[in-house]
């Protein structure tokens, strides 16, 4: 045969000896130990530290012990290593009492999805390589558009989280105002160098990254004042899109914001979306948080203007509660994303019965964006969706709303803390004993680092893990709830903590 002809030594290969490989007894002995310590990490998680003391020294001795692996290991002491150490040490964004940042906590059901997926190990290339795991993830995305009530018939791809998406975004809007030369010519078009973006300050800096990596260059994101709730102030977007245009600029692209990342404010979507029609500017909708609380109906009624957007961003590992990573981008016409990404490499295989599923439009993931080799990532979603269904996603989120708003009626009546805002599932407070001074720059910035020390002091036990933005100037804590194993008890809990904290904290400081 030519392949043995080809090979050094055919004889040594008849049995194959592959490291790698775990046979499957062992495989099946291993799962059942891993799954048993898992189920019993995550049954201890509520009373466990949700931040795991630990210092870099602690960190460096942990990761020294781990020699250069020159050779192999036994397969249970690999993974009972990694196993002790992870379930010890790292933070859970699952632990009922996360609220830093918007990190949703995983399901369960996602993580079964994730170690399928990588079992079968099928490839979300495209049809002609493996059809059926592309027409699963193609239908997961017509299922994202119809849950968050976006037009049905549009294309979309999901990829590594919100960031990504944001920078698909840019690349469709590029390529849909200064048409496909845009592939080849790049941004030396004299026209390109009069593009501008718009959006707030409060926008994620995702949307910087964007218009770095694609060479528009930060410099042409014109930032839009933000209105006294922290929403996109369009009147200021109007002006300054007009203003623009009379001085020979080129608006390319409008992005607001379903749920801002610092305190969960949606822009006036709707409005927006009428001065993009008007004055034909590419609308897009980063709703990297906020867009699933189109599902609820505590959201405020806006957020249904993503309906009318170019292209949103949604995150799976945010509000549908995906271990990471998985982001996705939804637009409204199919065959944009091919447009704007298709290399036809020759060395891939095409294959024409694909049109029944939806084309190469909907199914040749590898050429709807910039990764070539994908994780079938959707199979989690899909999963978790069918677990729960549209209405339990819309129980979950609209619990985690009320719990926010909840702790910010409990902040707003209590005598020492001071309630600054709620939006979707984001609360921010401060701790203000009764005898302190604020308004004053001295009185402010004694309170900043009193509530500076109290964050501190519930990372440092362990009791709680918000985080902190600031508000009008403020130094606030900042919780926000994206995770459906917080109960109103946990909540109960941070705000005794903070006020024992404070205390404790305002007599040191005294
Ligand atoms: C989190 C977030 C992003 C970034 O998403 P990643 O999945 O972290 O890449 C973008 N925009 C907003 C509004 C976000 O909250």
């Amino acid at each position: 045969m030519f392949r043995s002809a080809i090979l050094a030594s055919p004889s040594s290969l008849d049995q194959r000896i592959a490291p790698a490989r775990i046979e499957p007894e062992t495989f099946r002995a291993l799962g059942h130990e891993l799954v048993e310590r898992l189920a019993d990490f995550m049954a201890a998680l509520p009373d466990r530290s949700v931040k795991p003391r630990q210092s870099a020294q602690d960190i460096q001795s942990w990761l020294a012990e781990a020699a250069f692996p020159e050779t192999a290991s036994p397969a249970q002491q690999v993974l009972g290593q990694a196993c002790d150490l992870l379930c010890s040490h790292a933070v859970s964004t699952s632990h009922p009492r996360f609220w830093a940042y918007v990190m949703g906590a995983a399901s369960p059901m996602g993580m079964f999805a994730d170690f399928l997926a990588a079992a079968v190990s099928a490839p979300a290339t495209s049809y002609a390589t493996s059809g059926l795991t592309v027409a699963m993830e193609a239908q997961t995305i017509q299922w994202m558009a119809r849950l968050i009530g976006y037009p049905s018939g549009g294309g979309g791809l999901f990829v590594s989280g919100g960031s990504v998406a944001n920078l698909v975004a840019l690349r469709l809007a590029l390529h849909a105002v200064l048409g496909a030369d845009v592939r080849a010519v790049g941004l030396a078009d004299p026209e390109a160098s009069q593009l501008c973006l718009y959006a707030t300050e409060d926008a994620h800096s995702s949307i910087d990254a964007a218009a770095e990596v694609s060479g528009l260059g930060t410099q042409r994101i014109r930032r839009i004042r933000l209105d006294a709730a922290g929403r996109m102030d369009v009147t200021d977007l109007q002006q300054k899109i007009r203003a623009d245009k009379t001085t020979g600029k080129t608006p390319l692209m409008v992005v607001a914001t379903a749920g801002t990342t610092s305190l969960g404010a949606v822009d006036p979507l709707r409005d927006i979306a009428r001065i993009c029609r008007d004055e034909q500017v590419w609308f897009h909708v980063d709703g990297a948080y906020g867009g699933f609380a189109a599902l609820s109906p505590d959201a405020p009624d806006d957020i249904h203007g993503l309906q009318e957007a170019d292209s949103v961003t949604i995150d799976p590992h945010k509000w549908l509660y995906m271990p990471a990573d998985i982001g996705c981008v939804l637009t409204r016409d199919p065959k944009l994303l091919l447009d704007t990404f298709r290399q036809g490499a020759p060395y891939y295989a095409e294959n024409d019965e694909q049109a029944l599923l939806g084309g190469p439009e909907r199914l040749q993931f590898r050429d709807l964006g910039l990764q070539t080799t994908r994780a079938f990532r959707a199979l989690k979603v899909r999963l978790g969706l069918q677990l729960v269904g549209r209405s339990g996603y819309r129980q979950m989120i609209t619990d985690d709303i009320r719990l926010a708003r909840k702790l910010h009626e409990i902040a707003g009546s209590h005598p020492e803390l001071e309630a600054f805002t709620h939006h979707l599932s984001i609360t921010t407070f401060r701790y203000r004993p009764a005898n302190s001074v604020s308004g004053t720059a001295e009185g402010e910035a004694r309170l900043d680092r009193l509530n500076h020390a109290i964050l501190d002091e519930l990372h440092r036990c362990g009791i709680a893990y918000p985080s902190h933005t600031t508000v009008r100037g403020k130094f606030a804590l900042r919780v926000c709830i994206v995770n459906f194993n917080t109960s109103l008890a946990d909540l109960e809990d941070l705000v005794r903590h903070v006020t024992d904290i404070g205390r404790a904290v305002s007599r040191d400081l005294a």
